[in-house]
C-alpha cells in the first residue's frame, strides 16, 4: 500500500538494499564463519585514539554539534594546504554527492557519468528527476573523451569516480585537466576520490593539480574507507570557496554529528596510524592481484581497496558458490564481481574459495 501522493520519481525507485552481511549469508546457507568482502570497508578495527575521542565526545551530546564543523574544516584545510572556506563536510561523501544534486539539478537537467560506476549517481539523478547520460567504460577505464562529448547545454553535473567503483581503475590528473579544459565552466565536475589513499600518488592530486585552474571542479573524499570509519558517516569536499558556499546551503541542519566530528578530528591527528593500515592493505592488494593473475584472473589495475573480476554471465552463479564457502562478495549481474581487499586471513579465504569455484 502506498500512503500519500508519493512523487512519481520516488514511486518508481526500488528500495535501497544494502549488500548482504556475513550473518545473513550464514543463516541462508547454514554455515558459520562467513566473511564480508562486499562493501569496501576497512577490515581493521578503528584506531584507539579515534574510539577514545568519540567516547569523550559522547559526554556532550545533549548539545547540538557545531553545524559548520569549524574545527574539522580547519584541520582538513591545514592538512590539505587550502583555505578553510574551500572545504566542506557531510555525513559521508555520499552526503556531499546528494547536496550537489540539490544544488544544481532541476527536473530534466542532464547528469553525465561513466557506467558502470558508483551506484549512488543513478539513484540521486532519479530522485531529483534529472536525466542520466551514461558513457560506457572502455577496458574497464573511464573514457574521458566520450564523457566530454556527452556534455550538452542541459548538462549540470559530471561525476567521475577516480578510482572507479567497481572496476578500480583510475586516470591521471593530467588526463583530468585535459578533460576539464573541454568542459564548459558552468558545468560542475565532481572528482569522487573515495579511495584516494589507495591510489598511486604518481597519478597526481586534483586538489593541487586541478582546483587552482578549474573553479567548476569539486573533489570529494571520505573517512569511510582508508580511515576505517564507515559507520561514523563523515566525508568532505574541496573546491573554490564560492562553490563550497552554494553547496553548503543545501546541508541538513547539524548533519555531521558531534561523535562523527570528534572521530574524524582524531583520525586526522592519528594520520600515521591510518597510513600504516593503508600500507598493510596495499601490500595485501599486491598479493591478491598476483595470486589472481597466477590463476588466470588478472584484474584491471586497481587503485582502490578492491579488485574487479570480469566474470560476465557466470557472475551470479559464482557469487552464490563463493557465498556457500562463506565469502560474501559484491556481484553485478552479467558483468563481474567486486571483492574488497581485507586482512591476510580473509584474503586467503577468498583466494581458496575462488580457486575452488573457478576450477569446478
Ligand atoms: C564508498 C564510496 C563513496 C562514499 O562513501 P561514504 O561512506 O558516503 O563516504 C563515494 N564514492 C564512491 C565511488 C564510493 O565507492
Amino acid at each position: 500500500m502506498t500512503i500519500g501522493r508519493v512523487r512519481p520519481a520516488v514511486a518508481a525507485m526500488p528500495s535501497y538494499r544494502p549488500g548482504k552481511d556475513a550473518k545473513q549469508a550464514e543463516a541462508e546457507h547454514g554455515i558459520t564463519d562467513a566473511i564480508k568482502l562486499a562493501s569496501n570497508e576497512n577490515p581493521m578495527p578503528p584506531i584507539a585514539g579515534v574510539v577514545e575521542a568519540i567516547a569523550a565526545a559522547a559526554a556532550g551530546i545533549n548539545r547540538y554539534a557545531d553545524h559548520r564543523a569549524t574545527a574539522m574544516r580547519a584541520a582538513l584545510a591545514a592538512q590539505l594546504g587550502v583555505a578553510a572556506e574551500a572545504v566542506t563536510v557531510a555525513p559521508g561523501s555520499s552526503g556531499i554527492l546528494q547536496q550537489l544534486f540539490l544544488t544544481f539539478v532541476d527536473a530534466g537537467d542532464e547528469v553525465v557519468y561513466p557506467w558502470r560506476s558508483f551506484e549512488v549517481y543513478p539513484v540521486y539523478t532519479q530522485l531529483v528527476g534529472g536525466t542520466a547520460v551514461t558513457v560506457p567504460l572502455v577496458d574497464h577505464i573511464v573514457d574521458l573523451d566520450a564523457v566530454a562529448d556527452a556534455i550538452t547545454p542541459s548538462t549540470k553535473l559530471v561525476f567521475l569516480a577516480n578510482a572507479n567503483n567497481p572496476t578500480g581503475t583510475a586516470v591521471t590528473t593530467a588526463q583530468l585537466a585535459e578533460f576539464c579544459a573541454r568542459v564548459p565552466d558552468d558545468v560542475i565536475v565532481c572528482v569522487d576520490e573515495a579511495y584516494r589513499e589507495f591510489a598511486d600518488p604518481a597519478l597526481g592530486d586534483p586538489v593541487t593539480d586541478l582546483l587552482p585552474r578549474f573553479p567548476n571542479v569539486i573533489v570529494t573524499r571520505t573517512f569511510s574507507k582508508a580511515a576505517g570509519l564507515a559507520g561514523l558517516r563523515v566525508g568532505y569536499a574541496i573546491a573554490h570557496p564560492d562553490l563550497i558556499a552554494s553547496v553548503d546551503k543545501t546541508q541538513a541542519p547539524f548533519a555531521v554529528n558531534a561523535l562523527a566530528q570528534a572521530g574524524a578530528l582524531a583520525a586526522i591527528d592519528h594520520q600515521a596510524e591510518v597510513d600504516a593500515r593503508v600500507a598493510v592493505l596495499l601490500a595485501e592488494r599486491s598479493r591478491v592481484v598476483a595470486a589472481l593473475t597466477d590463476l588466470g584472473w588478472a584484474p584491471p589495475t586497481s587503485q582502490a581497496n578492491f579488485v574487479w573480476l570480469d566474470t560476465g554471465e557466470r557472475t551470479d552463479g559464482w557469487f552464490v558458490e563463493l557465498e556457500r564457502r562463506g565469502v560474501v562478495t559484491r556481484p553485478f549481474t552479467g558483468e563481474g564481481i567486486r571483492v574488497t581487499i581485507s586482512t591476510p586471513e580473509e584474503n586467503d579465504r577468498f583466494l581458496a574459495a575462488w580457486a575452488d569455484v573457478t576450477s569446478g
